[in-house]
């Protein structure tokens, strides 16, 4: 079967700093894969590696077969990524912002329509696409980052904290969208959370970080039967303090 992600031995270092350690997981087409581990622990270098904004020190990542250091062009097209930190072109309205990001990868003028009318349907905003964006709140210009990520369906969705800010519906909202994404249009999904609800809803898979390396992986509710953990939570504190 060929892997949607391959990373093996992955590491990256910014000077002195050891970000990401001999890192190694694999995902298949369709699933919804979590990467969780506290504040520093290497989440974001590693969704950027993938994403083809750094270089790794070295190891491999295949995207769909393609590797990230000889072929990024290639994945770029094929690949939608959300930064943990976006913004967006304040001076533009919601929708006149899902316009212009849709002519990039669409010339057919009702194929953008279909894709804008899409992402307002995930973003949820409603009538505030009208408004400029400058004037909207964190959350609402996370949805309609959010929105822009998927409406593209790509084959991988690379998305960095998608909730983070939202409140509990929108969050909520943001999460179903996100799972009816990946199983309706086969988009493979990588994302990264400090919400371990969000995880165990979401995630097929997870891969608890701490300080660049990998300390457990599998499926939330396996890995919770397998440590007697209550909930996710307790788990990622368990196995953060044992690998301290
Ligand atoms: P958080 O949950 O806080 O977002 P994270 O798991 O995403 O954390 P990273 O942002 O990947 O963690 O950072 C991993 C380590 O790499 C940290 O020690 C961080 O200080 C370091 N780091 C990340 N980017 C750089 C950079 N551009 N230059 C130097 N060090 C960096």
């Amino acid at each position: 079967m060929e892997y949607a992600v391959i990373v093996e031995n992955l590491r990256k270092t910014f000077g002195k700093v050891v970000a990401v350690d001999d890192l190694s997981f694999y995902v298949k087409p369709g699933e919804i894969f979590g990467l969780i581990g506290p504040n520093g622990a290497g989440k974001t270098t590693t969704l950027r590696i993938l994403s083809t904004l750094l270089l790794p020190t070295s190891g491999k990542v295949e995207i769909y077969g393609h590797n990230v250091v000889e072929e990024p062009e290639t994945i770029r097209r094929i690949i939608s990524y959300l930064p943990e930190e976006g913004g967006a072109y304040e001076q533009l309205t919601g929708r006149e912002y899902l316009e212009f990001m849709a002519n990039f990868i669409e010339d057919d003028k009702e194929k953008i329509k279909e894709m804008v009318n899409e992402a307002a349907e995930i973003s949820g905003l409603g009538s505030r696409l009208a408004d400029k964006i400058k004037t909207y709140s964190k959350g609402m210009k996370r949805r309609l980052l959010v929105a822009r990520s998927l409406m593209i369906k790509p084959k991988l969705a690379i998305l960095d904290e998608p909730t983070s800010g939202l409140d509990v519906i929108h969050a909520v909202h943001v999460r179903n969208v996100i799972k009816k994404y990946a199983k309706e249009h086969e988009v493979t999904i990588i994302l990264s959370s400090h919400n371990m609800l969000e995880i165990e809803h979401i995630c097929d898979r997870v891969v608890i970080m701490n300080l660049g390396r990998k300390v457990i992986e599998g499926n939330p509710q396996e890995l919770k039967e397998k440590f007697a953990a209550e909930n996710l939570e307790e788990l990622f504190v368990m196995a953060v303090k044992k690998h301290a």
